[in-house]
């Protein structure tokens, strides 16, 4: 099977006749199938080099022509509205990716044997675009982050890779040009969805020899809208997220369905979202789709520490993680914070708070930035991280909201906040 594949993408590709004879003479050489795979992974890597990256030069635009009315601010839920338009790049695998296009937001015309629908062939991304309201500018918070994060998420799914800056150029068109969707008010802004399917119409299960990626925009509003609510989680014991090995750290669809039904269970119990652990240690890892982070007073030395799990390829590795760490090692550790990704269980957790040494806990993703944590349930044990009755939110998570906030919306120039 694998052998006229070989000849025929070796015929099929530009390189000079001798090499493919020198292919095709290794291909039809009996061996074994790893020194097989190795030749298939030496013609995927030249095509990569021969065929066509995302071109924005290339970029074709088809404007609506009849624009949506604007949801008043106040009404703005979350992905439920989008804008005028949608950019599409398709790839084949014959001819890498086709010039880009921005058209009218429209629906996918699709077969049922599409191989998304059946084998999940789906990764995506989640950022925003803001409006600088002093110079109305507009800016992309660290999408270099956003576009690795995607190209390492579409290669563990054998869709292909593309090459960032481009997809940031076209990102950067489509703001533009949906620029009266996004107030330059603080909280608002332009949630951004890239997403990569296999579009091949095959049920064999295969690299897809077709893929499309697109972008489309939903205009949100502040997460809280009437300031900061503190979240109730509880700890997942019976079911986890991500295991070693596994592809927890990839921005893959598959990964959130199954979230559902523990979701629906803390939900039903009167909780805000569950809390994943991992292992008999019960290791917390992430909340919902948040990364966590817990501020926590050393038993020995009473020294403060700002601990977050380490990214061992379960976690999902936050953009608003990174950020909130990068920022904790230059404002906090000067003021004598110790930073730290490490490992913590669930019982140290219960015994820092047991013991009056738990500060503050709360969750780091892009559509909150923080959410403040009140209370984890655990083994029927409800645990206070920290808060005041009164309060809802801790110092910790406040600064960064506020330092982050400040460097999207251009407040503070800084090099993570990219004009468009
Ligand atoms: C997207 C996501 C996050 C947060 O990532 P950001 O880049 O900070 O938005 C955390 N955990 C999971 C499971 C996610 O899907």
């Amino acid at each position: 099977m694998l052998l006229p594949r070989l000849l025929r993408s070796a015929n099929t590709t530009s390189r000079s006749f001798k090499q493919i004879q020198q292919i095709k003479a290794q291909a039809q050489n009996p061996r074994s199938f790893s020194s097989q795979w190795r030749l298939q992974q030496q013609l995927a890597e030249d095509d990569m080099k021969h065929l066509p990256d995302i071109d924005p030069s290339k970029l074709e635009v088809t404007k609506t022509i009849t624009p949506k009315e604007l949801v008043p601010n106040q009404d703005l839920v979350f992905g439920r509205t989008f804008t005028d338009h949608m950019l599409s790049i398709e790839w084949t695998a014959s001819q890498g990716w086709l010039a880009p296009r921005i058209t009218p937001y429209q629906n996918l015309s699709l077969d049922p044997a599409t191989c998304v629908f059946h084998y999940a062939f789906e990764c995506f991304e989640g950022m925003k675009a803001y409006k600088c309201p002093k110079d109305n500018s507009l800016r992309l918070f660290r999408p270099d982050k956003n576009m690795k994060r995607m190209n390492g998420s579409s290669a563990r799914i054998a869709l292909p890779t593309f090459d960032g800056d481009a997809l940031t150029k076209l990102i950067g068109e489509m703001c533009k040009l949906e620029e009266r969707f996004i107030p330059s008010e603080k909280g608002y802004s332009l949630y951004l969805r890239p997403t990569m399917i296999g579009t091949q119409r095959t049920l064999g299960v295969g690299p897809p020899g077709s893929a499309l990626l697109y972008v489309i925009a939903s205009p949100v509003g502040p997460y809280y809208p009437t300031g900061f609510k503190a979240i109730n989680l509880e700890a997942t014991d019976y079911a986890v997220r991500a295991w070693p090995g596994g592809v927890g750290d990839k921005k893959l669809g598959a990964n959130y369905a199954p979230c559902i039904v523990p979701q629906l269970k803390a939900a039903k119990r009167g909780f805000h979202q569950n809390l994943w652990l991992f292992g008999e240690e019960e290791y917390i890892t992430e909340v919902g789709t948040m990364n966590l982070f817990v501020c926590i007073k050393n038993k020995e030395t009473g020294e403060k520490e700002l601990v977050t799990a380490p990214l061992d390829g379960t976690i999902l590795e936050g953009v608003t993680r990174d950020s909130v760490l990068a920022l904790a090692r230059e404002r906090l550790e000067p003021k004598g914070w110790k930073v730290s990704e490490r490992y913590l269980r669930m019982k140290d957790i219960a015994e820092a708070e047991s013991e009056g040494r738990l500060i503050e806990v709360f969750g780091a993703g892009t559509a909150a930035i923080v959410a403040p944590v009140r209370k984890i349930s655990w083994k029927g044990q409800m645990i206070d991280c920290g808060l005041k009755e009164t309060e809802e939110a801790g110092e910790i998570a406040l600064k960064m909201k506020g330092w982050i906030e400040g460097i999207q919306y251009g407040d503070e120039d800084h090099p993570w906040s990219v004009k468009v």
